[in-house]
């Protein structure tokens, strides 16, 4: 299931948000896409690799 998520923090959402988390390094930066299932969001770390 797609789901949006902040790298630094690892806050997660539903929809294509912005971090809100206080004091996160990306608070106001848009959340990664990420379709994991197992919520470890390793997607997220490998977005720059082909595929
Ligand atoms: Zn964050
Ligand atoms: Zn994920």
């Amino acid at each position: 299931m797609t789901h949006y998520t902040c790298p630094a923090c690892d806050g997660v959402s539903e929809s294509p948000n912005v971090c809100v988390t206080d004091g996160c390094a990306m608070a106001g930066l848009p959340l990664k896409q990420c379709a994991c299932d197992d919520n470890q969001h390793k997607e997220i770390e490998n977005e720059s690799l082909p595929q």
